[in-house]
């Protein structure tokens, strides 16, 4: 199961691969990891888009926002499932991020045992 992380700050990126150790380990778990929207944008039209499951996606970053990249993938790819997440829980957020049609949203910091259980509930 692959699942791309986009995010700005670049210790997220050691943050999960210490957290799902075990199933990158085991082989359960592919991880990637964007540092901006357009990156995440190039790399899901570069990659076998099929292959990815779900996108993990900050929403305030530098450049094209979170929501901006969600719109993306509704228009071009609605197979894949995207759950939002974002330093701040406040209903307009929450609100626009199910409009726009992301499957969840996630407060930070992360409560990684919730986040597996989404992951995991997936297939
Ligand atoms: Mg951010």
């Amino acid at each position: 199961m692959k699942v791309l992380i986009v995010d700005d700050e670049l210790d997220v990126e050691q943050l999960y691969r210490q957290r799902f150790r075990k199933e990158i380990k085991a082989g359960e778990l592919n991880m990637m990891f964007a540092f901006s929207a357009n990156q995440a944008m190039e790399f899901i039209a570069q990659l076998a888009p099929m292959d990815i499951v779900l996108v993990l996606s900050d929403i305030n970053m530098p450049g094209l926002t979170g929501f901006d990249l969600l719109k993306f993938i509704r228009e071009k790819y609605s197979h894949l499932k995207v759950v939002m997440v974002s330093a701040y829980g406040d209903p307009d957020n929450m609100n626009k991020a199910s409009s726009l049609g992301a499957s969840g949203f996630l407060v930070k910091p992360i409560d990684f045992t919730i986040l597996k259980e989404k992951i995991f509930n997936l297939k």
